[in-house]
């Protein structure tokens, strides 16, 4: 039986990244801000997982708090990269795709100013990903697909299970400050967007599957009623 396993980047659900378990492998997804590789092992260690365990590694967006220890993660883990042909530019050089970086609130901006000069190491992809080409995870022990879900980036992809459990990443949030730490199931913007009309179309994708647990990369995990009141009331 698939499932998905939270990882902790930051404390209480402020960053998170995620593990699928497959029918023998383990898919890792996205891998956090720099230098989280050591904090990664450390909770697969926890989970009585493997590093060999695990086969595959998908980056959904080019932002540095989602593929930013990912050079080191694919050096550790010696796995192919998975991302969308419209992000990979950014995986390739290292530099995050700040042009998406549109802050959804006023206060924003300040964040955005401390992370616009952040670089990370480049790291290439394996699997590119081509328009809306839908990717089955079934030859990797997951049955589920990768779609293509821009707006939040144009490259951004969500990874949807058959057994009702999706990624969504920074689709949406939910809680206070990041996103996570208290009220978890208020729903609310990630820091930043790229285009609003781009992302209400991906939801409907979104909830073109069956669905009824929705994890995110800042908050979460949400219930399809919270999507559909994001995709409803804020987009
Ligand atoms: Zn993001
Ligand atoms: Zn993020």
């Amino acid at each position: 039986m698939n499932s998905i396993i939270p990882l902790s980047i930051a404390p209480m659900g402020m960053i998170n990244c995620f593990l699928i378990k497959g029918s023998t492998h383990y898919i890792l997804a996205d891998t956090g801000v720099p230098n989280s590789e050591a904090n990664i092992l450390k909770q697969l260690k926890e989970l009585r997982i493997s590093k060999e365990e695990i086969n595959l590694m998908i980056l959904t967006h080019a932002h540095i708090d989602h593929f930013g220890s990912a050079a080191r993660m694919k050096e550790i883990l010696n796995v192919p990269v998975l991302a969308h042909r419209l992000d990979e530019p950014y995986f390739r050089t290292g530099q995050p795709d700040t042009t998406t970086m549109k802050p959804t609130e006023p206060i924003w901006n300040l964040l955005r100013k401390n992370l616009i000069n952040k670089k990370t190491l480049p790291v290439s992809i394996d699997i590119v990903m081509e328009a809306d080409e839908v990717y089955s995870l079934h030859p990797w022990g997951v049955e589920g697909v990768v779609i293509h879900t821009p707006g939040h980036t144009k490259g951004s992809l969500s990874i949807i299970l058959e057994n009702g459990e999706a990624i969504i990443m920074d689709m949406m949030a939910s809680g206070i400050l990041l996103g996570g730490i208290m009220l978890r199931s208020r729903v609310k913007h990630p820091p930043f967007h790229d285009d609003f009309k781009a992302l209400h179309n991906s939801f409907t994708k979104v909830l073109s599957y069956p669905g009824d647990r929705y994890y995110l990369g800042h908050g979460g995990p949400v219930t399809r009623q919270k999507v559909k009141e994001y995709h409803e009331l804020f987009l």
